[in-house]
This record gives C-alpha cells, structure tokens and sequence, in this order.
C-alpha cells in the first residue's frame, strides 16, 4: 500500500511552499475568463511557453467568443499550428466560442459542472478556470501534481480524481486556494519528472519518497544501504568460510591424532 503523509507534515509542506512563493501565479497568458479557457484547452499535452507564444499573436485579434467565431476555424489553426494537436484544438476553440454564445450569452459560467459541457474542457481546465478566474478553492491536477500526490505520499492515488479528492481531504483550509499553484510550479522546477531535484529540495524532510537525489558525487541512501547490507553479507560469508576452515583444520588434526594404545588396562577391567 502506498505510504501517506501525515496531516501535520502535510501542513509543514504547504507552510514551506507557501513562505517561498507567497503569490503564485499561472504561468500562461490570458487577457480574461475567456481567453483563460482558451488558453488552459490548448495547453493540454503543450507546454505553457509553446502556448504563450502562440496565444500571443491570436488573442489581439480574438480575445471573444463572437470574435473566435468570426475569425473561423482555419485561421485559428494558422495562429495555434506550432502546438501539438492543433487540429483538433482549433475545431473545439471555434465550437467552445460558440458554445458560449448560444447557451451562455457569450459569458464563461463559472461553475464546473457547466464548464465541462464545452467541447474541449475537461475536469482539468474546468478547476483551472474555476481557481484562476473565479477564486474557487479547487485544484486541478495536471501530470506534475499527479506525480507530486504519489511520489511525496501527500495524496497518492491511482487516477487524476482519486489524487484531487486526496489533496481537498489532506490540503488544510489556509494553503486550498494556491495549493493548486504552489504544487505545479513545485513540480515544474524541482520535483521534475525524471530526475527529482531532492538535494536541493525544500519540503524534502516531509517526503516519503524513497529514491531521493543526492547532490552530484554522494551515493544516494539507498544505495548506502545496499553497501552496507553487501559488506554484511560479505563479513557473513568471510566468518562462515573462517569457521568452515577452522572445522576443516580441526578435522584435518583430529584426523592426523595419532590413536593412542592403552598401555596398561584401567583396574577391574574386563578383556
Ligand atoms: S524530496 Fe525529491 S521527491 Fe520529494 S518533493 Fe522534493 S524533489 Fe520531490
């Protein structure tokens, strides 16, 4: 079973996050609640500077529904090509703009049920828009919380939601809002995907991860340990061999004894 973190070191966790990035921010533009949900549904499997780049250019000209629409899905693959899944991600941006203009008077709603009924917009997004928009304490758990929720053992869990629901349970009420926030930028910049950044790593002393990476040059714990064990074993196999020689050599002189002849018969005994 995977190890959990204890509420309290789950409170010093955040403690920490929260004293070095008092006001995290999302990293991607936007310009309002619209263009923020643009701007979430093309960053699915697309890092927020390809996106920045690409956004940059397209929400000068279309920064509204009416005016997404009005540019059209063609030009708008034009402007996003250089992100992965532009295709696809045109069509929903024009068919999420107008969406908005027929069931929502042009308005973002700000309600997540209502969010996800827009063609592109998943639970994700949807707690994005929600946190960042709207102020709603919800976290969205993208690849690096999901990897944070298990590898640190705050809120370990088999999928998205199982993680989400671990973190609203764990998270105390203080650190909700920015958690979202404090977890990704964490995972970004030190607890990368590859290689954890342990060793300079500021929560470190509340993560359960077992692996962690030691600064350039000094062996990691585990392998420490490993040594160890391995100078154990070996220490085990030296005395059992120096014992098995001793044996040997007490055999060999106990063989080599010469059989001593009784010279004289004990008193009363019989032949
Ligand atoms: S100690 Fe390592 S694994 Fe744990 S949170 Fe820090 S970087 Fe991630």
């Amino acid at each position: 079973m995977a190890r959990k973190m204890t509420r309290d070191n789950a409170r010093a966790f955040y403690a920490v996050l929260a004293k070095n990035g008092p006001s995290p921010q999302t990293e991607l533009y936007y310009t309002n609640p619209y263009t923020l949900v643009v701007a979430v549904a093309l960053s699915a499997q697309a890092t927020d500077v390809g996106v920045n780049k690409a956004t940059a250019k397209l929400f000068p000209v279309a920064d509204t529904p009416k005016k997404m629409v009005a540019l059209g899905e063609d030009k708008v693959a034009d402007y996003i090509k250089t992100i992965g899944l532009w295709r696809n991600k045109a069509k929903n941006v024009v068919a999420l703009s107008k969406m908005l203009l027929d069931d929502f008077g042009g308005q973002v709603p700000a309600d997540r049920d209502q969010l996800e009924k827009l063609p592109g917009v998943g639970r994700k997004t949807a707690n994005v828009v929600c946190n960042v928009a709207f102020g709603q304490p919800t976290i969205a758990v993208d690849t690096h919380i999901f990897r944070i929720g298990n590898r640190t053992g705050i809120a370990p869990g088999k999928s998205p939601l199982e993680v989400e629901k671990g973190l609203e349970k764990i998270t105390p009420e203080e650190y909700l809002m920015d958690a979202h926030h404090w977890l990704i930028l964490h995972g970004r910049y030190v607890c990368k995907a590859r290689t954890p950044e342990c060793y300079r790593c500021s929560v470190s002393e509340f993560c359960l991860y077992k692996d962690k990476t030691p600064a350039a040059g000094v062996k990691p714990a585990s392998a420490l340990k490993k040594t160890d064990k391995k100078k154990k074993t070996s220490s085990k196999k030296t005395s059992s061999k120096t014992t098995a020689k001793k044996t040997k050599k007490t055999t060999i002189k106990m063989a080599n004894k010469p059989k001593l002849k009784p010279t004289s018969k004990p008193n009363g005994a019989k032949k």
